[in-house]
């Protein structure tokens, strides 16, 4: 099944070869963050150490150098993600700031009182209290698509949710803490029907799944450089043309204006009109670096692999006595989240990270999830493409330690 030869990707993250009190790093927080290959390294240092410069603004060489790549970077999104127009990829701070943008700017010029905006129930924080902060701004009220006991949403109650006031739906692709990968071309086309629009989380799909926004008609769609192997402190928000052309500037500065008087200021077109002030010059190089690193690998390649890595790893956890799976969509990225007894996650947690095996255990910025389950939190396993099953087998060892010495 392996298209890709996992001795040299592993060769290419040179943090895998660290050890942790003395142990081998198993890292399985990927969902949390992504390790960064050497060409992503390379591409930082390169830029800091031969052409660092700002961009847009000098007429000097290294500041043309420093824009092309900038700019060379937005192609390389648009391309990745299959976007009609490279003015339709603004440069962020990460998912978080691209789902603030859209709900700050998005709600300023459609949302009226009495409207509706609509979020899952799996959302992450950060695709639930900027729409709750636009929703209490324009007086509107946020609606909660629920989810059933395996973490799956149903289709049909959109058909009930939607009214003619709603202005938005607001959903993940893939649950950071589930696992569960929504049928997102489905969930667009129903929105759609009613004519309303959907902002995709693509947080956890970007580094798992081959993406095509067109094909997918998305309205937006936003993630963060940090979980796909770039760097953190950049992230994108695309948008169709059609919405990022009516709706108003977030921030106002340097690089985002036409003219400015004291008597006003006119804006400047997209995807400059988003982007106030100097940009993360850095990270959008970085970004494009591994955005090339993923595609040279494959995301096809990389999907069937972690998907393998999946279904080893669930079926050696569901032999452990004890243990509880948290979300057990059909349709599962290569993120586990579980409980065992009644052991608490961080015990559990704290004892694999002295035997260097790297798990988030919390609530994963989804308290919602951890009240619909009635959970203080979980035990994340999240995997990546340089993960193997030997780095399974330590997890299963090493938990089988911390049981045996928790109870
Ligand atoms: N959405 C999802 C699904 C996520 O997993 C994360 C990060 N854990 C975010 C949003 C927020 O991403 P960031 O912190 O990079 O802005």
């Amino acid at each position: 099944m392996q298209q890709f030869n996992i001795e040299k990707v592993r060769q290419d993250f040179p943090i895998l070869t660290e050890k942790v009190y003395g142990k081998p790093l198993v890292y399985l927080d990927n969902g949390a963050t992504t390790q960064k290959p050497q060409a992503v390294i390379d591409a930082l240092t390169q830029y800091y150490a031969t052409y660092n410069s700002n961009v847009h603004r000098g007429v000097h060489f290294l500041s043309q150098k420093a824009t092309d790549a900038e700019e060379a970077a937005r192609r390389g999104v648009q391309a990745f993600i299959h976007a009609a127009h490279e003015y339709e990829i603004i440069f962020t701070k990460g998912t978080t700031d691209s789902i603030n943008l859209v709900a700050y700017s998005f709600a300023k010029k459609y949302v009226r009182p009495g409207d509706e905006i609509i979020v899952s129930e799996m959302e992450h924080h950060s695709n639930i209290v900027p729409w709750q902060m636009a929703c209490e701004d324009r007086g509107a009220t946020l609606k909660v698509w629920r989810m059933n006991e395996k973490g799956v949403l149903d289709l049909a109650d959109l058909d009930t949710l939607i009214t003619d006031k709603t202005k938005m739906l607001a959903v993940t692709w893939v649950s950071n803490t589930l696992g569960t990968v929504n049928p997102i071309a489905d969930i667009v086309a129903k929105a759609h029907q009613h004519d309303v629009p959907v902002l995709v989380d693509a947080a956890q799909a970007i580094q798992h799944l081959p993406i095509d926004v067109q094909a997918l008609d998305i309205d937006f769609l936003v993630f963060s450089g940090h979980k796909i192997y770039g760097p953190t402190g950049i992230g994108v928000l695309y948008g169709k043309e059609k919405w990022l052309q009516e709706m108003p500037p977030y921030q106002g500065g340097g690089s985002m204006i036409k003219s400015v008087q004291f008597s006003g200021t006119t804006y400047t077109d997209l995807p400059f009109r988003f982007e106030a002030g100097t940009p993360n010059i850095a990270g959008a190089i970085g970004l494009h670096a591994a955005l090339n690193y993923v595609q040279d690998i494959g995301l096809t390649a990389i999907a069937a692999y972690e998907h393998e890595l999946l279904v080893y790893a669930q079926t050696q956890l569901a032999a452990i006595p004890g243990l509880r799976f948290i979300g057990e969509a059909p349709e599962k990225s290569a993120t586990i989240s579980f409980l065992i007894g009644d052991l608490h996650p961080f015990d559990v947690g704290e004892l694999l990270d002295k035997q260097g095996i790297a798990v988030r255990t919390g609530h994963h910025c989804c308290q919602p999830i951890m009240d619909k389950f009635g959970i203080p939190g979980t035990i994340r396993a999240s995997l990546s493409f340089y993960n193997t099953k030997g780095e399974i087998d330590a997890l299963i060892s090493g938990l089988q330690k911390a049981v045996s010495m928790l109870s």
